[in-house]
Order: structure tokens, then sequence, then C-alpha cells
């Protein structure tokens, strides 16, 4: 498989073309955004771990039936994957309260949900990708009600599937976003899940093993994420 012309380059990765029309190379960066590019600097080793994350959360969800875009670890901080139209809309399911939710409802991080909340994002960085809802969607056409509606059903299983399998590595998935595409007309999981994109805090003690520790300043990020890839290598 050879690795074709960069297509697209974003704040943590790139997309190159393949010489299968079908499938991308997507490469993960050291470089770290946070509160909409406001703050920037690099994680040392943050693509490799991010991409060894990803391929067992991706290796993980397909085994239990989801279907994502993921095709094959190639390398350090290669992934092949199937290209997809992304659907402009960014999907985030909350377990726990922290980032966002506090400071739009005025609670504490670490506030108790009783029941998970689905949030919809438009995915616009000159916007701050701001909260949206399904009338927005649809009134917008960025998705018809058909994909809202398997969008939904796939968030909620990779919460009830990511949940379980992080708390067997005593870790606990306070909240996340997911990506979507459209692939030979069907929706799939895309983009990555690492730290990078989900809150994780261990049990028992709470410390955070996620891109918070860079938002906020914390310390120890790169053992963090190190710490998050040798428990899902288990
Ligand atoms: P951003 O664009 O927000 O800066 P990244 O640096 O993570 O984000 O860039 C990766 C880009 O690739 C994102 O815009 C994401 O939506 C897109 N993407 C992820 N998976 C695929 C795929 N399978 N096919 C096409 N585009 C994808
Ligand atoms: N998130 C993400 N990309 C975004 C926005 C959010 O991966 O563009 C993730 C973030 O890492 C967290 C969850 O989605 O796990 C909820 O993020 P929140 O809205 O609280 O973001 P914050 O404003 O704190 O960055």
């Amino acid at each position: 498989m050879e690795k074709g012309e960069k297509i697209y380059e974003g704040k943590a990765k790139i997309l190159y073309k393949t010489d299968n029309p079908d499938q991308l190379i997507q490469y993960f960066k050291d470089d770290a955004t946070a509160f909409n590019a406001a703050k920037k600097g690099t994680v040392a080793e943050k693509g490799v771990m991010n991409n060894k994350i990803s391929t067992k959360i991706f290796e993980f969800l397909e085994s239990q039936g989801l279907p994502t875009h993921f095709v094959e670890h190639l390398n350090d901080r290669e992934m092949l994957v199937k290209k997809v139209e992304i659907v402009l809309v960014e999907v985030i399911i909350r377990n726990r309260a922290a980032g966002s939710l506090c400071r739009l409802l005025g609670i504490e991080e670490g506030t108790k949900l009783s029941q998970p909340i689905f949030e919809f994002c438009y995915k616009r960085d000159d916007l701050g990708d701001p909260l949206i809802n399904e009338d927005h969607i649809l009134a917008l056409s960025l998705a018809t009600q058909e994909e809202i509606d398997t969008i939904k059903k796939y968030t909620h299983q990779v919460n009830d599937l990511m949940r379980k399998f992080f708390l067997n590595l005593n870790l606990e998935l306070i909240d996340f976003k997911l990506e979507f595409g459209r692939h030979k007309g069907k929706i799939i999981l895309a983009d990555e899940i690492s730290p990078d994109t989900c809150r994780l805090w261990e049990v028992g003690t709470g410390n955070k093993l996620d891109k918070d520790r860079f938002r906020h300043d914390l310390g120890n990020i790169e053992e963090a994420y190190q710490e998050v890839l040798t428990r899902v290598s288990k």
C-alpha cells in the first residue's frame, strides 16, 4: 500500500491518500490544542500513544459489532482507515459532569448525573463547535433523521461498551466525543477515540488520565497517556 498526497492537516492528525481510493492513512501528531485552539502545545509521543489506544478501542468496538472506519494499525503513527464523508456534527456523551457542561449549567465538576447526557455540536472550528439540537441538524441538512437515529443508537452502544471496558481497567469514563462518517451509504464511526477525546478518571483516586492534564497544566501528561495505553493493552 502506497502513501499518497496529503489531503488534510488538522490540529492533531494528518490524512493522506493511498493507492486505494476507498482508504486513507490517518497520521497522529504530537500537537495538542485546547479551548478552541487558544491553547497550543505538544505532548511527547502523544501521537504514537493515541494511535495505539484508538486501535485497541476500535478493535474492541468492531468485535462487539459496531461499524468503524478502522482497517489496520500500520506503524507507530499511522492507521489505515476507510475514507468517509464526515458528518459535520460532533457527538458528546457525558456520564458525569465536567468541562463545558459545568460552565453551561453552573454545576461542580464531578457532579453525578442520573442518566447520561447526549449532546450534538456543530463541527465548525470558526464558531467554536456550538451546541445544537436535532432541529438545527435537520434544518441545516447536516444529516437526515435516519442518520441521526443511527448515530444516537451507535453512540449509546459505544457508551455502554466503553464504560464497562474502562471500568475493567479501573478507569471511569466521564465523557467523550465521537465523529461519524458516511461510507457506502452507511454511517460508521470515524476519527479517533483516545485520551484526547475522552475524560478518564482513575477509580478510587480520581486521578485524571486525559487531556485535562494539558488543558489545565496538571503535569505528567505523557505518563497519564502511557498509563491508559498500558491498561488498554492488557
Ligand atoms: P481537526 O480537523 O478538528 O483539526 P484532526 O487534526 O483530528 O481534527 O483532523 C482529522 C480530520 O480527519 C478531522 O477533521 C476528522 O473529521 C477527519 N476524519 C477522521 N476520520 C476520517 C475518515 N475516515 N475519512 C475522512 N476524514 C476523516
Ligand atoms: N471533546 C473533543 N473534541 C472537541 C470537544 C470536546 O474530543 O472538539 C471531548 C473532550 O475531550 C471531552 C468531551 O468531548 O472528553 C466533552 O468536552 P467538553 O465539551 O467538556 O469540552 P471542553 O470545553 O472542556 O474542552
